[in-house]
């Protein structure tokens, strides 16, 4: 594979798998070899993908409670004209992940900021889920404590498709929660997606509390949710 040029003092914003190690673009390999310097959420899960690769670079930490100091440093190495790389454990950067204070940074210090584009699990559930995908509203994890009632009560006159991320053991709390605010709709639950104990449950709340309540939940969870029904009235004036 030849290597891209990358150009000098840029930021490379890099999508790497959510699961299956296959799921990388072929410039994103050719961006994380030729890059100086690649900013990784943990080194070491990035360094399986880079072995997998044959890649060899010099790797820093760019995680959330570092991210603030470690902004100015990955700024001085742009300025120093040093190729960065971000990546972060898995899909894209920034995408309920670490990226914005470094984003931001570059851009007011007036460096360039590229996309690499690539998988996360977002787009992967929405285009999998039987539900609409035309417009879709995405709200990472639902808040833990303070403010969650309110986001529910939100979310429940949202019309889009409503796309959340949920760890394993609050994913039947989640569900339940959402039962009881928005009533009975069809939801989508994917799990593990690309990987080996990839599983997707369709179908009404209820019905797919059921099937998860018959195992323990493991894994990473999306939870893809049906958008309020119009009344005739919407409808019409649609
Ligand atoms: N940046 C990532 C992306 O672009 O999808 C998301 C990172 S976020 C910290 C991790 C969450 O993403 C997990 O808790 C889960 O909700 C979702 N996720 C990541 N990989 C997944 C997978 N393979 N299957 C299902 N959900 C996944």
């Amino acid at each position: 594979m030849t290597v891209e040029v990358v150009q000098p003092g840029t930021l490379y914003i890099v999508s790497t798998p959510i699961g299956n190690l296959d799921d990388i673009t072929h410039r994103a390999v050719k961006i994380l070899s030729a890059a100086d310097l690649i900013a990784a959420e943990d080194t070491r899960t990035t360094k399986v993908l880079l072995d997998h690769y044959g890649i060899s670079k010099p790797m820093l930490s760019y995680f959330s409670h570092n991210e603030v100091q470690r902004a100015p440093q990955l700024i001085q190495r742009l300025r120093e004209g040093q190729t960065v790389a971000l990546v972060s454990d898995a899909g894209t950067p920034g995408i309920s992940d670490p990226a914005y204070a470094v984003v931001r940074l570059a851009l007011e210090n007036g460096f360039p900021v590229v996309p690499i584009p690539g998988p996360s699990a977002l787009l992967a559930a929405l285009v999998t889920s039987g539900l609409p995908m035309d417009r879709f509203v995405f709200e990472g994890f639902l808040p833990l404590k303070k403010g969650r009632k309110t986001k529910l009560e939100i979310l429940k006159q949202e019309h889009r498709t409503i796309v959340l991320y949920e760890s394993p053991h609050r994913i039947l709390k989640t569900l339940g929660e959402l039962h009881d605010s928005f009533g009975e709709r069809f939801v989508c639950v994917a799990r593990e997606l690309t990987k080996k104990f990839e599983e997707v449950v369709r179908g009404p709340i209820t019905t797919v509390c059921e099937t998860l309540n018959a195992r323990e939940p493991r894994g990473e969870y999306v939870i893809v949710i049906e958008g309020a029904r119009k009344s005739s009235q919407d409808t019409a004036e649609a």
